[in-house]
């Protein structure tokens, strides 16, 4: 499949922008512009927020089967168009062609769990106070969905707000990432195929801030869900909050690993290196302030930095290669500025630490030791292929410093001590932790952060709640 001209998807039809407008898309392992997509604006927002009100209408009614029988569909055709999609998303993206391909196919499952939580959406019967009154908890979709996602997992982000919102019955109107909006386009080509009626779904892309200002304040808008910085989902959630709309925020994290002396070092330092450095590091739970208890921490940053060193970095539509480029080059900027800072304060380098070739935006996976807290990447989410680890004592210590930073998403422990585990899992405040292996963001499961990493749940039974309303029914016989 050679690259798109990405279009809209409003009322069923795949169109330019009204006003023909469109911006174009950079290959971030080349520099080159590889193709273009269509820029909405007012008008075509006006109509995609018309047909999405008219879309919930048809959609609420059609009942958990239907939407079941379509979304099933939509994840057969995804699955089978793997193959096709997963070069647009490296392309486009940076990450390697297998890992282009394991989201897709991760997205297909995202679909077919979500289709059949849709039949689950039970609400229940409060026993009543008198006979022959009926007390009825019903549940509701919230109604039309404006979702905002990056360019992180292009596909996987918008999967899981798309697959709620359609299995309870909504219409959701996707503002997809600029920089990353083909595979996006063939997910919404996967349920559009599939029979979703018109309205149901529409995809849109444009100025971010303009978008986001303009549908979330719609009266037609019920829900906002947001998945991005922790800066603008700030901003997105106080003019939700004016507006009184249903939020979910899925924002940034800077996920402490803590590895205990007792732990295998060996399968901690292979596996931490795969989480670490998949996508370069661009990944929301992304393992990224290593504190490795003293007695093992000399063995477990040699480990480490070796895995970290045999990494193939290049363009990832190269089958051999095992790190791609960072998605744009304001990345490649902020591993510079974080890597100079770390430096500055005192920091060792044990490997990486510099940008690769002058074409591209390539960055040497990158690993970093002894950093005080004051560093800037002590404090703020790296986003790209930059690790760094410290030393530390006791369980307290650990514990202190994985609590220190505002956010409260991932985080990860190693040890081999049951009683260990369920401590550090009691004491560090964060949303998800996985222990002894990397277990995270798998479709029926939690997926969500704490603090200022947002609120809501992604992942779920709980996921599906986030897209419906309770609506209490009391009935008398006459
Ligand atoms: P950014 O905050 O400008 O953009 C992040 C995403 O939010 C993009 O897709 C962008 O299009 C969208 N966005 C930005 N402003 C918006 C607005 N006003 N309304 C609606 N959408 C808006 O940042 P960036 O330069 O792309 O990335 C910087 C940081 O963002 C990263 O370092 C990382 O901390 C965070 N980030 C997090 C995730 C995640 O998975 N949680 C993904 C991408 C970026």
């Amino acid at each position: 499949m050679t690259y798109p001209k990405v279009q809209l998807l409003i009322d069923g039809k795949w169109c330019d922008a009204a006003s023909g407008k469109t911006l174009p898309v950079v290959n971030p392992a080349t520099g080159e512009t590889i193709g273009a997509f269509a820029h909405a604006e007012k008008a075509d927002l006006d109509r995609a927020l018309e047909a999405a009100a008219k879309g919930f209408q048809v959609w609420r009614k059609a009942g958990a089967f239907a939407r079941y029988q379509v979304m099933r569909k939509a994840a057969e055709l995804l699955r089978s168009r793997a193959d096709a999609i997963a070069p647009l998303m490296t392309q486009e993206q940076g990450k390697p062609l297998a890992e282009a391909k394991m989201e897709i196919l991760a997205g297909a499952d995202t679909i077919d769990w979500f289709a059949e939580e849709g039949r689950r959406a039970y609400g229940r019967i409060i026993p009543a106070r008198a006979p022959g009154i009926y007390q009825l908890a019903i549940k509701e979709p919230v109604g039309p969905v404006a979702a905002f996602t990056p360019w992180n997992f292009p596909v996987n982000q918008i999967v899981r707000k798309l697959s709620a919102a359609v299995a309870t019955g909504c219409s959701i109107i996707v503002k997809a990432p600029e920089e990353t909006p083909a595979s996006p386009a063939e997910l919404l080509r996967a349920f559009h195929d599939a029979g979703v009626p018109a309205g149901v779904i529409g995809l849109v892309f444009g100025v971010p801030a303009e978008i986001s200002q303009y549908l979330i304040p719609s009266p037609v808008i019920r829900k906002v869900t947001f998945t991005g910085s922790t800066v603008v989902g700030k901003q997105l959630a106080a003019l939700a909050g004016q507006h009184m709309k249903r939020v979910t925020m899925e924002l940034g994290g800077h996920a402490p690993v803590i590895v205990f002396e007792d732990a295998d070092v060996d399968s901690a330092a292979k596996l931490l290196a795969f989480g670490k450095f998949r996508n370069a590091g661009q990944v929301c739970v992304a393992p990224t302030r290593f504190l490795v208890q003293e007695k093992v921490y000399e063995s477990f940053v040699g480990k480490f930095t070796e895995h970290a060193k045999a990494l193939k970095v290049g363009n990832g539509m190269e089958q051999s290669n095992t790190m791609g480029a960072l998605a744009n080059s304001r990345r490649t900027v902020s591993m510079d500025a974080h890597v100079a800072d770390a430096k500055k304060s005192g920091g060792k380098i044990r490997t990486g630490g510099h940008r690769i070739g002058d074409k591209g935006n390539f960055f040497e996976p990158t690993v970093v030791t002894e950093v005080p807290n004051t560093a800037r990447t002590m404090n703020e989410e790296p986003f790209g292929p930059l690790a760094v680890i410290n030393p530390f004592k006791t369980f307290d210590d650990a514990v202190t410093e994985a609590n220190r930073l505002p956010f409260g998403l991932a985080s990860y422990a190693f040890t081999k001590s049951a009683k260990t585990a369920n401590a550090i899992a009691a004491e560090v405040e964060v949303g998800m932790m996985t222990i002894n292996h990397l277990g995270l963001a798998l479709p029926e499961v939690p997926f969500g952060g704490v603090k200022d990493s947002g609120y809501g749940t992604e992942g779920g039974a709980d996921a599906i709640e986030a897209y419906l309303n309770t609506k209490f029914v009391s009935q008398a016989g006459v």
